[in-house]
């Protein structure tokens, strides 16, 4: 719940943290967020803050006239600032909430209604969250004037697309939204853009599945193209892009797997094979079906690529993991990609994801 009487406070607050970033005591933080390729315009915008270890808040909150019992409804001070063993409270001193952080203040409209942090150190847990705000999204101001909306699950990716301008929120981490705050996405185009690891994957599927069944929204999920790495999020991907002078919005849209959330849905009987399908294809029938040439060799199959103008045979086609490669162009994948792209090159039809598994079964093996 909003405590309304608190908004003006985190309004000072919120100038507090900024300046704090631009002080000397923020030097750290500032250096950590140009790392990440953030604008200092963009961080004046949002007003992006610091929060430094040797209570500044408690102190600033005092000389704004602030009694104890004030400062702790703020949740900005917290009252525990010993070990969790220490029982006796009157060892208890009020502290800062947020330490060593850089803050992210939510606005509605103008005014500041919450905050959220990320920790500038990899020993403390990562994100911290004010306490019960679930059911607010970081820049959640954007719900008004746009009909598409990026959702990633932290406020480093969700600023690094604003600046690439694409209207973006962040979830208060993977399950950081409540059911009741869903309604926000009615009616909008909504692509989930979570980080394309284990975890990421799985939420931004549980995401999409709540939208899908309590809002009748149905999401795309943007599965980023993985750069080297077995985790990638949008942060990362927009530095890879930067330094390998690539175009970011091309990578975003261009290279990573966008696939509208009831597709999956259909074929949730087969979820596990989604983009991984392998299956027991005789590849040998298929390749002779689609009027493919192809050379067998121990390892493999080649053959002239059907993607792109060539002479030679650049197409590989590996029989252990079943997935192909062009050597030409590129072009790589498993053998449902294989005939999605097929079809949309040779027959200019294109296949859902369901529809290319169905034509794949044809010509498994039992
Ligand atoms: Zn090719």
């Amino acid at each position: 719940m909003i405590n309304f009487e608190n908004i003006s406070i985190y309004n000072a607050v919120a100038q507090f943290y900024h300046e704090q970033l631009f002080s000397p005591k923020g030097g750290i933080g500032l250096e950590y967020l140009k790392g990440r390729g953030l604008s200092i315009p963009l961080l004046k915008e949002y007003k992006i803050g610091f929060a430094d270890n040797e209570g500044s808040l408690l102190l600033y909150l005092h000389n704004l006239g602030l009694t104890p019992e004030k400062m702790l409804k703020t949740k900005l001070i917290t009252p525990i600032n010993r070990p969790i063993k220490e029982k006796n409270p009157f060892l208890r001193k009020p502290i800062d909430y947020f330490q060593s952080r850089i803050i992210f203040p939510i606005f509605n409209g103008l005014d500041v209604w919450s905050f959220t942090s990320r920790s500038i150190s990899l020993s403390n847990k990562p994100h911290l969250h004010m306490k019960g705000q679930l059911n607010i999204y970081y820049n959640f101001n954007v719900f008004n004037d746009n009909r598409t909306i990026f959702v990633t699950e932290s406020p480093i990716d969700c600023l690094t697309l604003l600046q690439e301008y694409y209207p973006t929120i962040a979830t208060m981490g993977v399950d950081g939204y409540k059911r009741s705050s869903l309604a926000n996405f009615i009616g909008k185009n909504v692509f989930i853009v979570f980080d394309n690891d284990k975890v990421g994957n799985q939420k931004a599927l549980e995401f999409a599945e709540e939208l899908y069944k309590n809002v009748k929204v149905d999401p795309f999920i943007v599965t980023l193209p993985k750069i080297k790495k077995s985790k990638i999020d949008v942060n990362d991907l927009y530095q890879y892009c930067k330094k390998e002078k690539l175009n970011f919005s091309r990578m975003l849209l261009g290279d990573s797997n966008i696939i509208l959330y009831s597709e999956i849905a259909e074929i949730k009987p087969k979820k596990e094979k989604i983009g991984y399908y392998e299956g027991n294809v005789n590849i040998e029938k298929l390749l002779k079906n689609l009027k493919i040439d192809y050379k067998e060799k121990d390892k493999y199959y080649t053959m002239i690529c059907p993607f792109h103008d060539e002479t030679i045979s650049s197409l590989y086609w590996y029989k252990d993991s079943k997935r192909f490669k062009c050597y030409g162009c590129s072009l790589s994948g498993t053998i449902v990609n294989f005939i999605i792209y097929y079809y949309e090159k040779i027959y200019k039809k294109k296949l859902s994801f369901n529809e290319a598994l169905t034509i794949a079964e044809k010509y498994e093996e039992k």
